[in-house]
């Protein structure tokens, strides 16, 4: 790809609080290369009247080098690609669309590597035995898909809607060829989660919109890792609890970062600096 300049983009519904641009940008800068990540936001009328196809169109058509796809398009995007990773494939989600030189389009999935990139710098050496997810939505069907193809032998499910626990365990059991996932009753998940190595939170709860935690934190002990995919605020109840009680915790800044990390890497070939990227993220 020419490095003298970077066009990136972001499509999705109502991302004006997203940090991914900013991440980009730097890191391009910092290499030398002038680099624009435009967001194309559907719930404006200039994006929102085009199809998701045609919002593609337009960024191979005008030399987009690359685009990350979120909610609600992670699924819609994969019949419009010319390529999808295996793993991406697997999980039947997109976030990172490369576009090469001739406009042909490659999808991966960089929530499932940076999750784990991030677990992996964050708590090296977590036993990964037994994990228990709560929240099986859009965010937890990433994290869950990474957990168990990195290491976790057995994963627990919970969601406030049971059917959603239910469906994540078939799907992923289905596409790794073992049951790796089960689904359990949110109802009572304290009780998997004594009986486990690490809980993660993929549910909203510790947002300011929705404070508090997903589950009473009492269950935890000091042999315990918690981690949480919430960044908005990165101390969260439950990772603040689940220091005083002595766990080892791990909060959400960590896969946002490293899925910007890892998309970067294959929009342009270039290594980026994780903590070049992070401090963007931070001051964004
Ligand atoms: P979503 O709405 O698709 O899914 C959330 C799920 O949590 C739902 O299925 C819901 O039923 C369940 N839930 C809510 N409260 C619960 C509770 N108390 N117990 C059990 N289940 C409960 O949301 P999503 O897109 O998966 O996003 C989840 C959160 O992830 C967001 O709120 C955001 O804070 C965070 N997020 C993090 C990153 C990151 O990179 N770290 C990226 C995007 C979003």
């Amino acid at each position: 790809m020419n490095r003298t300049s970077i066009l990136l983009g972001l499509i999705g519904e109502d991302i004006s609080l997203s940090r991914t641009p900013a991440m980009h940008e730097a890191e391009g800068l910092a290499q030398g290369a002038a680099t624009v990540y435009r967001r194309i936001d559907t719930l404006t009328t200039r994006a929102g009247n085009r199809s998701l196809k045609e919002l593609l169109d337009a960024a191979r058509a005008t030399g987009f080098n690359g685009l990350n796809i979120t909610h609600p398009y992670k699924q819609e995007i994969l019949p419009l690609l010319d390529e999808v990773s295996e793993q991406a494939s697997q999980l039947g989600a997109v976030n990172t669309v490369v576009i090469d030189e001739e406009g042909k389009t490659t999808g991966h999935n960089t929530d499932v590597t940076g999750f784990a990139r991030g677990l992996e710098e964050g708590l090296p050496d977590a036993t990964m035995t037994t994990v228990v997810q709560v929240g099986a939505g859009g965010v937890g069907n990433a994290v869950a898909y990474s957990l168990v193809t990195h290491g976790v032998e057995q994963l627990k499910v919970a969601d406030l809607d049971p059917t959603r626990a239910e469906a994540l365990a078939r799907d992923i059991n289905t596409a790794i060829g073992r049951d790796a996932v089960i689904g359990v009753d949110a109802r009572g998940v304290e009780e998997h989660i004594a009986a486990a190595d690490g809980v993660v939170n993929a549910t909203p709860m510790g947002m300011l919109a929705h404070p508090g935690t997903a589950f009473d934190t009492s269950c935890l002990t000091p042999q315990h890792w918690v981690g949480d995919v919430v960044y908005m605020p990165i101390e969260t109840e439950l990772l603040v609890t689940a220091r005083e009680l002595g766990c080892r915790t791990l909060d959400g800044t960590r896969m946002a970062i490293h899925q910007a990390v890892d998309a970067f890497r294959l929009f342009t070939g270039l290594e980026p600096d994780v903590e070049r990227m992070r401090e963007a993220f931070l001051s964004s």
